[in-house]
């Protein structure tokens, strides 16, 4: 995707803006906050990438030659390593300030779900979390920003592999289905993760609720609550301590 990085980062904070139109009045002041850190890291990844992808494609060209010794070879994988990690993050970041509402076309949600899941592969494989589909092809399709909504479930999926973290692998079941009551369709992500007392699933929505300190930023559901409600949709959460975290999400069928 070439031209014009700047602009269309632009475009995309003021879309998040535009998300969240609805919200009441003491809002805006987070809302600023949060369309100029879109801003900041749109134009913060574009600016790594390039020095990023340099680094990366240098090291795997020397760790090509067979006369390295072998401690050289081991500093290069650590840094191909790191520099894969900075990859993800950036990623990660690029995928945030991507929140975008101007193309809507048909979605087909089992196909969003499984294209999701393509880009968490990775996080989950390395972790030991057993992924379980039950992707049911009769759900109707739905009018929407793929990518926009490709998020929701990239936000999701992150949260269930953090929240079980500790716990040494889990597993994250996804659910696609027609809704009973003819409303559209229907998906879910459940974990079996730590699950969360009332206290904390009541807050979760709100936008810098985090309980992972310095290392969440408490925007992840905030941003994906607002995804949801642009659709037209709904989204809920079923969690209680032991019990894992089921959040379910209702979309109107196109
Ligand atoms: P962040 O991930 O940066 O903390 P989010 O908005 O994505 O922000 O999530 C807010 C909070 O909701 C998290 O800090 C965590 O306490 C809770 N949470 C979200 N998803 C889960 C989950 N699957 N299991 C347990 N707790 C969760
Ligand atoms: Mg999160």
């Amino acid at each position: 995707m070439p031209p014009k990085p700047k602009r269309r980062s632009n475009a995309d904070a003021q879309s998040l803006l535009g998300l969240s139109a609805s919200l009441a009045r003491e809002d805006l002041l987070q809302m600023e906050k949060l369309a100029a850190m879109g801003r900041l890291v749109a134009g913060l990844s574009h600016e790594v990438r390039g020095p990023l992808g340099t680094i990366l494609g240098s090291t795997q060209s020397l760790q090509r030659n067979p006369a390295l010794p072998a401690a050289a070879k081991e500093s290069l994988a650590r840094i191909e390593e790191a520099g894969k990690r900075i990859k993800s993050l950036v990623e990660n970041l690029l995928g945030f300030s991507r929140v975008s509402l101007t193309t809507i076309v048909r979605v087909d949600l089992c196909s969003l779900v499984e294209s999701a899941l393509e880009l968490t592969d990775f996080e989950t494989r390395s972790r030991g979390i057993e992924i379980v589909k039950s992707l049911d092809r009769k759900a109707p399709m739905l009018n929407g920003n793929f990518n926009t909504l490709k998020q929701v479930f990239i936000n999701l999926i992150g949260n269930a592999v953090q929240a079980m973290e500790g716990q040494g692998g889990g597993t994250i079941k996804l659910s696609v289905s027609p809704s009973p009551d003819g409303f559209g369709a229907v998906a879910e992500v459940a974990d079996t993760g730590p699950g969360m007392p009332r206290e904390i699933s009541d807050k979760i929505f709100e936008p810098f609720f985090t309980t992972k300190g310095k290392k969440g930023t408490g925007l992840g559901l905030w941003v994906v609550s607002r995804i949801v409600s642009a659709h037209k949709g709904r989204i809920t959460v079923e969690s209680a301590p032991g019990r894992g975290t089921t959040f379910r999400i209702s979309l109107p069928a196109a």
